[in-house]
């Protein structure tokens, strides 16, 4: 539904001009991080206030970050764990990390501060049990009723999808890896 302003012959659900939105990002497909900055993009234009954690996997700082250095007086961003690669040998160490990683989330959250709030690469850390699905949606729920939050990551458990509002979930129709092709500068970093 794309109108501002409903017309007197609208019988379909109770219209909502302004709504704070929870949305995921999921699946197995490239996109995920994509969509999310894609968004803060379009908040930026807006003039609202972004907070971004980003939970990293590689060990690379992602040209995105670099880029929002232009932003700066919007944009906050905080990395977790940077150049660590989620070695679940060490599952302890994974953990900590990943639960402080959401204790900053919480804190953002709870500050109020900022009108999006994307918290990349979550679902990865909840998906292999650093976190607890039910902290990330007790933590989700402290956000003010306008501001909204992106959560990505692979394997979005069912708790999270309820929670949410946009649920998208990336399938790999082809990826150039399969064919050996590694990743490229502007297009995955
Ligand atoms: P992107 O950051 O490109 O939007 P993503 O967030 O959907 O990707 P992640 O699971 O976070 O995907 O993985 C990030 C990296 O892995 C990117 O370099 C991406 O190109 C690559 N990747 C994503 N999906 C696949 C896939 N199905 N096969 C191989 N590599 C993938
Ligand atoms: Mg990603």
């Amino acid at each position: 539904m794309f109108m501002d302003i409903a017309p007197r012959s609208y019988k379909g659900p109770r219209l909502f001009k302004k709504k704070g939105l929870i949305l995921v990002f999921t699946g197995t497909g490239k996109g995920k991080t994509t969509a999310a900055f894609g968004t803060v993009l379009r908040a930026l234009g807006q003039g609202m206030r972004v907070a971004i954690v980003q939970f990293i996997k590689g060990g690379w700082v992602s040209s995105e970050m670099k880029a929002l250095q232009k932003f700066k007086n919007q944009v906050e961003v905080h990395i977790i764990g940077e150049g660590f690669t989620w070695d679940t040998q060490d599952f302890v160490r994974e953990r900590r990390i990943a639960q402080k990683g959401w204790d900053l989330c919480v804190k953002l959250l709870k500050k109020r501060k900022h009108d999006l709030y994307v918290f990349d690469e979550v679902l990865y850390a909840l998906q292999y049990q650093f976190l607890k699905q039910g902290d990330v949606i007790r933590g989700v729920r402290l956000k003010s009723p306008e501001s909204h939050v992106i959560l990505t990551g692979r394997g979005a458990s069912p708790g999270i999808v309820k929670i949410a509002d946009v649920v998208t979930e990336m399938r790999v129709l082809k990826h150039p890896f399969s064919k050996g092709i590694l990743a490229q500068p502007g297009i995955d970093f």
